[in-house]
């Protein structure tokens, strides 16, 4: 594939999110904001979801950028959660249609038992008003906007660290799936399977090493080595172990909008921006490997 010669100097954000999930921007509004930015590629990552990708890849035509279908999976190991990002993902989806929509559900349950649990503890938050501030994936994001809204904590931290969050006491972990089963996933449909900010929460020494191996068996395609959450130090780190493994490499702002102000569009932890080489050089390994572009 072409593209303009420009294009090549330029940046992209390969993970974003939309109110299909717990962003704050619509997958249209994405797209402007991403073209604004100075963007030449970005891919819509959100979370258990593909609901935003047709508006995103419309706006994203429109505008002239490149777009990237992709989506974020929610993961569980016994070292807690694990985002596994899906890249180039097919527009006949099924069966990660189901797969996602059986997460959905899921998810569906624990709200109900957290917002029980919330309901147990003086706060007044239903299913409904959730629903309703939410136009996709609902998830305790949203939870801990209606608890700052109705004066039950002062700020979001509040609402994790005290109630929300692993320790807090309304928390109910997720039922989710192995990271292998959504890489095994992903990859038997031609996406490429990404861990996403593995480095974002302190993690034992070979942590990483060992999953980029484990899951490189289930068909892993790349590591995510720049992100929000990652110094330089970290970035370059990913970059070595993705080598070890023969693994691409990604890197996005995990931009959420409002619902995460620290983070800006095309900006990927310590004043990093992803070149548009990292593009080129998926796009390369996908060629390789027969993919579609
Ligand atoms: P859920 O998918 O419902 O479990 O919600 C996960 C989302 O909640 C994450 O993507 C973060 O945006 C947010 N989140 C999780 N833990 C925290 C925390 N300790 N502080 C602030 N936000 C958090
Ligand atoms: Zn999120
Ligand atoms: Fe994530
Ligand atoms: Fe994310």
């Amino acid at each position: 594939m072409q593209f303009p010669r420009d294009f090549y100097m330029g940046y992209i954000d390969l993970h974003t999110h939309s109110t299909a999930s717990d962003g704050t921007d619509s997958p249209g509004q994405l797209m402007v904001k991403a073209k604004n930015a100075g963007l030449e590629a970005i891919a819509l990552t959100d979370h258990d979801t593909l609901d935003g990708l047709p508006r995103a890849e419309e706006a994203a035509r429109d505008l002239g950028l490149v777009f990237i279908r992709g989506c974020e999976i929610s993961t569980t190991t016994e070292q807690g959660e694990i985002h596994v990002l899906g890249l180039w993902i097919p527009h006949k989806s099924e069966p990660l249609d189901s797969f996602l929509k059986h997460l959905q559900d899921m998810r569906f349950s624990r709200n109900a038992a957290m917002t029980e649990k919330l309901r147990n503890l003086g706060m007044d938050i239903t299913m409904e008003e959730l629903a309703a501030e939410a136009r996709g994936t609902i998830g305790r994001p949203h939870m801990a906007k209606i608890m700052l809204a109705k004066g039950y904590v002062s700020d979001r931290s509040e609402a994790f660290d005290k109630y929300l969050g692993i320790n807090g006491k309304a928390y109910v972990p997720k039922i989710a799936p192995r990271p292998e089963q959504a890489v095994r996933m992903l990859a038997s449909l031609g996406a490429t399977a990404a861990i996403a900010h593995p480095l974002l929460r302190p993690k034992p020494a070979g942590w990483l090493d060992s999953l980029s191996c484990e899951l490189s068996a289930a068909g892993l395609g790349a590591l995510e080595a720049w992100h929000s959450s990652h110094s330089s130090k970290q970035v370059h780190e990913i970059c070595e172990l993705a080598k070890k493994y023969k693994l691409g490499v990604c890197g996005g702002s995990d931009y959420h909008g409002k619902s995460k102000p620290g983070l800006e569009l095309g900006m990927a932890g310590e004043n990093a921006k992803v070149p548009f080489s990292v593009l080129e050089n998926l796009m390369e390994m996908r060629k390789n490997a027969g993919l579609p572009l």
